[in-house]
């Protein structure tokens, strides 16, 4: 239950040579095109994982369950060896894109029962996975975000400082700044600057003080005062011109699998949806995890008009219970902007198929598609995906059977989604909030199917 409770669950440098200091301005052509950043998420590392004869025993994480086809690489029923974790990232590494900097968006440990973890084997995993991260890329700036499993007991995210806060400030030192560091101490969020030459500003939110199980934050109407820092935040950026990408695990919105469930608690989805719609023309783009499957969100401002784009990236692990059919490959993706205006250009979803990667004994991490050639779209701009939506909910969309393949990152394409389980999901992405997502499942739902 456990499970399936979490599982519901260029380098940019637009150099430009300063003239103040008698550089010569860099021509026009030497700025680059784009700007890149990877994302990853939910790497959900089982440090039990090993292949024996009985399959009881793979993986701690099956929970006595026989594991389904185990290999080097991990098993459906199982959360990721290290092996499949170190793979995705030398893929990141040898895949010869440059990027500026990465997004990481949380849950690290396993999904065990609570017992079998602890504070201490908690910030271990998070170690582990920091400093793996830390000497495959010891150049790169990383961005992360901490997820309801990053915790002990899991979900139970605090409002005041503790000490998996403080292990995840020391770990992140090197990638973050002070005043960043010291907002995680205290609640376990933060916002930093790409660097100090870019406009761009990363908004790490932890959402996990908003999830329906902690009970932590029961009846607070502004835990850890983040909603108050949050548009603060917003506010000083909008008067300093900056644009803003927003990081976090459990994402605003919608489940897209079943009917008028939002994410995190509906009270405090009504506020942040609220707060992004007030800023939006200051956010360029938002990132999340947690529900382990390829979405994309778009919000519309009150009148129905799309303002933001939002994105939910799949998990590395391929996790599943036994009672779920269906799971996702192993994914990380590759986000391209605009370095002047940090617009989102493009993204590049890569995956690797498990049962093809065991059988061989060796990875092969391969493009899975490309958001705007698949899609034949423009850009990543709200308008541009609000229209694809709309195309999405034409009976029989070809376009909408590509998304729900890739919602499993190509798990099994045979998988089929009409009806009702089809109205869910066009509405998880159109509708943020409770007023347009009624209308929306009203409209959509009694107009295809009556
Ligand atoms: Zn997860
Ligand atoms: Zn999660």
């Amino acid at each position: 239950m456990a499970l399936l409770g979490a599982l519901v669950c260029c380098l940019l440098l637009a150099w430009r040579g300063s003239p103040g200091f008698g550089l010569p301005l860099a021509p026009e052509s030497s700025a680059p095109a784009v700007g890149q950043f990877w994302h990853v998420t939910d790497l959900h590392l089982d440090p039990t994982y090993h292949i024996t004869d009985d399959h009881t025993k793979v993986c701690a994480s099956s929970k006595g369950v026989n594991a389904s086809n185990p290999g080097p690489f991990g098993d459906v029923l199982c959360d990721s060896p290290y092996h499949l974790i170190l793979s995705a990232f030398d893929f990141i590494k040898n895949s010869g894109q440059e990027a500026s900097f990465m997004i990481w968006t949380g849950d690290s440990p396993p999904h065990v029962p609570v017992h079998e973890l602890s504070t201490d084997s908690v910030i271990n995993v998070i170690a582990n996975m920091t400093t793996t991260i830390q000497s495959v890329f010891p150049n790169l700036q990383v961005f992360p975000a901490l997820g309801n499993h990053d915790y002990w007991p899991q979900d139970q995210l605090p409002v005041v400082t503790s000490k998996v806060y403080n292990a995840v400030a020391n770990l992140w030192e090197p990638w973050l700044d002070e005043e960043a560091i010291h907002t995680l101490r205290k609640g376990g969020f933060y916002s930093q600057k790409v660097s100090p030459n870019l406009n761009l500003r990363i908004i790490s939110l932890n959402t996990n003080l908003y999830y329906g199980p902690n009970i932590m934050t029961l009846n607070q109407t502004d835990p850890a005062n983040q909603f108050e820092w949050l548009e603060k935040t917003l506010n000083t950026s909008q008067q300093n011109k900056e644009k803003v990408y927003i990081i976090a695990h459990i994402p605003v919105g919608y489940v897209p699998h079943s009917r008028n469930i939002t994410a995190m608690r509906e009270l405090y989805n009504e506020k942040l949806i609220d707060i992004f719609r007030r800023y939006s023309n200051v956010i360029a783009g938002q990132f999340y995890g947690h529900t382990h499957r390829d979405s994309i969100m778009v919000l519309s401002d009150k009148k129905g008009g799309p303002v933001n784009s939002l994105f939910v990236a799949p998990a590395v692990t391929p996790v599943k219970s036994v009672a779920e059919k269906l799971t996702n490959n192993p994914g990380v993706r590759l986000f391209q902007y605009d370095p002047h205006d940090y617009k989102l250009l493009d993204m590049l979803q890569y995956y690797l198929n498990l049962t093809d990667a065991n059988l061989k004994g060796e990875s092969d991490w391969k493009l899975e598609y490309m958001l705007t050639q698949t899609y034949d779209i423009e850009d990543l701009q709200p308008k541009s995906l609000y229209a694809l939506a709309k195309q999405f909910a034409v009976l029989d969309s070809e376009q909408f059977i590509k998304y729900y393949n890739y919602f499993f990152v190509s798990y099994d394409s045979s998988a089929i989604c009409n009806g009702e389980c089809k109205s869910y999901h066009v509405c998880a992405i159109m509708s943020l909030d409770r007023i347009s997502y009624e209308d929306c499942l009203k409209q959509y739902y009694i107009k295809h199917y009556p």
